[in-house]
């Protein structure tokens, strides 16, 4: 069966990776129920209110269906995405996933109008490149064990915080790379792993 990589289309800025995955021609569907999910084979978790999307998971029956899809497929959070991979977050409002062992802390680099753009380096992209990390009511960090890598790190404005974290197949990340249109996450997760479906051979 062809697989997709599926975009959890419960509330936010999913169609922006929808964008990205075929702008690197590979198969995407949204995902709204776990019928769905098992049809792909990997899935991102988008930005948006993680407060929304914690209680839309429940209400959908998507909650235990990721976790156990989580045990052995691929799972990007971005932003509201990242606070629903956490195991813990600062807001009891949200019941996260618990797909990674680090704390999220809700809206960490402040609100709408504190959002901003700061080039970052990542650890697998080539020596000298930058990428330009967008930052809207983004999650920090906090308790980040050391079965978790830190790809990059925010240092602007004498910061030093981890933006993006790996463990096995799963990435989080608190900032925004699909609006950007640069592609160079996005393909660096799919690398990953290799079961994905191009664009080409979908029927
Ligand atoms: N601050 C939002 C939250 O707590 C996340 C913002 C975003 O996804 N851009 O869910």
């Amino acid at each position: 069966m062809n697989k997709a990589v599926g975009v959890l289309a419960l509330q936010g800025a999913y169609q922006k990776h929808i964008d990205i995955l075929g702008a690197l021609n590979i198969a995407a569907q949204t995902v709204r129920t776990s019928h769905e999910l098992a049809s792909c084979c990997a899935l991102i978790i988008p930005g948006g209110e993680s407060t929304t999307i914690s209680l839309l998971i429940q209400k959908n029956s998507l909650y235990d269906p990721i976790k156990i899809f989580a045990e052995n497929h691929p799972v990007m959070g971005v932003c509201a995405g990242m606070i629903m991979m956490a195991t813990e977050v600062d807001d009891d409002r949200v019941t996260p996933l618990g797909l990674m062992p680090f704390k999220a802390l809700r809206n960490h680099y402040g609100a709408q109008v504190h959002s901003f753009t700061t080039d970052i380096t990542m650890d697998f992209d080539s020596k000298g490149q930058t990428f330009p990390a967008i930052f809207i009511r983004a999650p920090g960090v906090d308790k980040v064990s050391s079965e978790v890598q830190v790809l990059a790190r925010n240092v602007n404005k004498n910061r030093n915080e981890a933006v993006i974290l790996k463990k096995g197949q799963h990435m989080a990340l608190s900032f925004h790379p699909e609006l950007t249109g640069d592609t160079r996450i996005h393909n660096y997760w799919l690398n990953n792993f290799k079961q994905v479906t191009p664009h080409a051979s979908i029927k």
